[in-house]
């Protein structure tokens, strides 16, 4: 199913890229009878729902983030999309960032399938603490970001860490508008310019029909107070 679906993306990925793609998988769902990583437990819904899903982002994050970016995936769970993507792409260098320690841990061993192929951290933070961290603030070229929460929650969450000139990128599907619209004072606020969807067109050729990126490049520097705490972003949402 993954040879199929790389040759519907067109995409031409080189034996040791494919070898640490498919180390992932295999760890995942080993890891998986134990630990809660994934709902997606057979070889073939993994490629699809995780793996492809991941990879669909390459062509546009190519021209978003030029040749090599350095990525962050912020709320990784089981390493997706940023695992498959920093070994696609190649990203310079690229963070697995998830608060959760035990899917931290699991981050740990999948990412060194593909250390000789990329320089990959993996941060068990939050990302709220991460963007106090000088080291981590207006740091990276992309943040990748699938499943973590509504547009508004991930671009607080996200430009901080972006570089000004960087991308926040979401992992969507149709029907984002009023996610969009809900989203417009804080994407503002913390530094964001105008939002675009990215339509998919490979996305139904692999079975994922109506996923869709949101791409939000960071415009200005994000100011300090950003992002709030989780009570304050409970009591005002939107921003
Ligand atoms: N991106 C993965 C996992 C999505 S589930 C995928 O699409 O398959 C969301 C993950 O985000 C969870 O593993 C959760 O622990 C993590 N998460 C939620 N809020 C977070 C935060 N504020 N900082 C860091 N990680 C967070």
């Amino acid at each position: 199913m993954l040879e199929r679906g790389l040759t519907d993306l067109a995409l031409n990925l080189e034996g040791a890229t494919r070898a640490a793609i498919e180390g992932h998988v295999r760890l995942l769902l080993a890891w998986n009878e134990h630990v809660n990583l994934s709902g997606l437990r057979t070889p073939e819904h993994v490629a699809r729902g995780h793996v492809l899903d991941s990879l669909i982002a390459v062509a546009p994050l190519r021209t978003l983030g030029g040749d090599n970016p350095t990525l962050l995936d912020l709320g990784s769970g089981g390493g997706f999309p940023g695992l498959p993507l920093a070994v696609a792409l190649p990203a310079r260098r690229a963070a697995l960032v998830d608060s959760i320690g035990k899917k931290a841990a699991f981050l740990e061993v999948a990412a060194a399938v593909a250390r000789d192929l990329v320089a990959i951290d993996v941060l068990a933070e939050r990302a709220e603490d991460l963007a106090d961290e000088p080291d981590q603030r207006e740091a990276w070229d992309i943040v990748t970001v699938r499943a973590l929460g509504q547009i508004a929650e991930v671009a607080e969450l996200g430009l901080p860490l972006v570089k000004v000139g960087g991308h926040v990128v979401a992992w969507k599907s149709a029907g984002v508008e009023s996610e969009l619209a809900d989203a417009a004072r804080i994407i503002r606020a913390v530094g964001g310019g105008k939002p675009r969807v990215i339509e998919l067109p490979a996305a139904a050729k692999v079975g994922l029909a109506g996923h869709c990126l949101v791409a939000i490049e960071k415009v200005r520097p994000t100011p300090d107070g950003y992002p709030r705490t989780p009570g304050e972003r409970r009591r005002r949402p939107l921003g």
